[in-house]
C-alpha cells in the first residue's frame, strides 16, 4: 500500500483479459509500482487469482469476486468480514430456490459461489415469470440474464461493482480522483456511471457505449490494450481531468 499513488480498478474478462495486450499492459503495471491495481470480477477468488497470476499481472490491493459480493484484501486475500456480513443479511438463497422451484421453464443449474444461484431458462416468457416471481415473493436480489447461454444467475441485492470498488477506496483512504476505472459489459456498468474516470475498451457493450458519461473514455483499442491506452491518458493528465470531472 505504501508508495500507492493511483488505483487502476478493472474487470478481468473481456477488459484485462481475452483480446491481446495483455503482457504489455502487465509490464507497464510492473514498471509503475505507485499504480495500485483493484480487480473487480465475476469469478470466485481461486479462478480469479490464478487467472492474473498466470497473467503476470500485480497483487491485488483488493480482489472484488461475484460482481462484488465479497470483497478480499491483498495481498494474501483476506476476507473482508463486515462486507460479507453486509451481503449475507439479507441474503436467501433457500428462499430464492424455493420460489423458482415450480416457475415453468426454468430449472435449476448450480451455484458457482454462495452468492450465485443459475438457472437454465427456456425462453423469454420464462425469464419474465422468474422474475415476476422474486418480486412478488419479495426477496432482496439482482438478476442477471446472459443471453448467449439462455442463463438466468440469481446474486445479492448489493452485488455491484461499483459499490464493492467505494467501499475499498474508502477502506484504503484514497480519493475518487485518484482512481481509474476500467470494463467492458453489463456488470461494469455501475463502475462506469461516472463517479470515476475511466475506459471502456473497443470491444465493449453496445448498449453501455451509448449511454456512456463525458469522464469514461471510449477507445479505439480492444481489451488490455484499451486499458493501457485511457490509463496512459489519464496519467498524462489527471490534474486536467480532475478539474474535467469536478465540473
Ligand atoms: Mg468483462
Amino acid at each position: 500500500m505504501a508508495g500507492i499513488k493511483w488505483v487502476l480498478a478493472s474487470d478481468i474478462d473481456g477488459t484485462l483479459v481475452g483480446h491481446g495486450g495483455e503482457g504489455e499492459l502487465a509490464q507497464f503495471l510492473a514498471d509503475h509500482g505507485e499504480i495500485g491495481v483493484v480487480y473487480l470480477t465475476g469469478r470466485t477468488r481461486a479462478n480469479a487469482t490464478s487467472l492474473i497470476q498466470s497473467y503476470g499481472f500485480p497483487e491485488p490491493l483488493a480482489l472484488a469476486t461475484d460482481i462484488g459480493a465479497d470483497v478480499f484484501w491483498g495481498p494474501d486475500l483476506q476476507a473482508d468480514e463486515a462486507w460479507a456480513f453486509q451481503q449475507r443479511r439479507e441474503w436467501a438463497p433457500r428462499r430464492i430456490m424455493r420460489a423458482l422451484e415450480t416457475v415453468d421453464g426454468v430449472s435449476y443449474q448450480g451455484r458457482s459461489s454462495h452468492w450465485r444461484i443459475a438457472y437454465g431458462v427456456r425462453d423469454y416468457p420464462a425469464l419474465s415469470a422468474a422474475r415476476t416471481r422474486l418480486v412478488q415473493e419479495g426477496l432482496a436480489c439482482r438478476t442477471l440474464w446472459d443471453e448467449e447461454e439462455s442463463r438466468l444467475d440469481v446474486v445479492p441485492r448489493g452485488a455491484l461493482k461499483g459499490r464493492a470498488l467505494k467501499h475499498i477506496l474508502a477502506r484504503l483512504n484514497l480519493r475518487t480522483q485518484q482512481c481509474f476505472v476500467a470494463g467492458d459489459a453489463e456488470n461494469d456498468g455501475d463502475l462506469l456511471q461516472g463517479r470515476w474516470r475511466g475506459v471502456l475498451v473497443a470491444n465493449g457493450s453496445i448498449d453501455l457505449k451509448e449511454h456512456l458519461p463525458a469522464v469514461i473514455w471510449r477507445s479505439p483499442f480492444e481489451g488490455a490494450y484499451g486499458v493501457l491506452d485511457g490509463l496512459r491518458q489519464f496519467l498524462e493528465e489527471p490534474i486536467m481531468m480532475e478539474r474535467e470531472y469536478v465540473g
